[in-house]
């Protein structure tokens, strides 16, 4: 079974200030007999480099943190993602908890002050409108 992953709960130092997030539980899921994890990371799939600005999704748009609309680098990101889990025939995806492109559970505010309320990333978003099981690394 091939899922696909959020990269930098694998380790790789994609997230938007070059650090990672790795996850032992998802870590460990990679050892697994049959299990092939696949990592994406929608924010440099829609173009945006490493390092770069903290966005947060505010009324439907994703900004960063100095204002700027990055909402089509953010789809750009998800479509690519979405064509990758096509390709690898994946039916789940493990995705990393409250970011504005893979959480599946819950995102910041838009406020950039830590407040979390209900809603999805853009990615996990376009994966579960597609039929994929989308879960967050707390939840597997
Ligand atoms: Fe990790 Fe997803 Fe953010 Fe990339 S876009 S750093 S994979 S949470």
């Amino acid at each position: 079974m091939k899922i696909i992953t959020s990269a930098c709960l694998l380790g790789y130092a994609c997230r938007y200030d070059q650090r990672s997030k790795p996850c032992e539980a998802v870590i460990n899921l990679s050892k697994r007999d049959g299990i092939e994890l696949i990592p994406i990371c929608p924010e440099e799939l829609g173009g945006l480099p490493t390092p770069r600005e903290p966005s947060e999704i505010s009324g439907g748009r994703v900004i960063s943190q100095s204002g700027k609309d990055v909402t089509q680098q953010f789809e750009k990101g998800a479509e690519a993602a979405l064509r990758i889990a096509k390709d690898h025939g994946c039916v789940y995806a493990v995705l990393k908890a409250r970011s504005p492109s893979c959480s599946p559970c819950g995102v910041y505010d838009g406020s950039f002050s830590g407040k979390i309320v209900d809603g999805m990333g853009i990615t996990a978003r376009i994966l579960k409108e597609n039929g994929i099981t989308v879960l967050s690394e707390e939840e597997i």
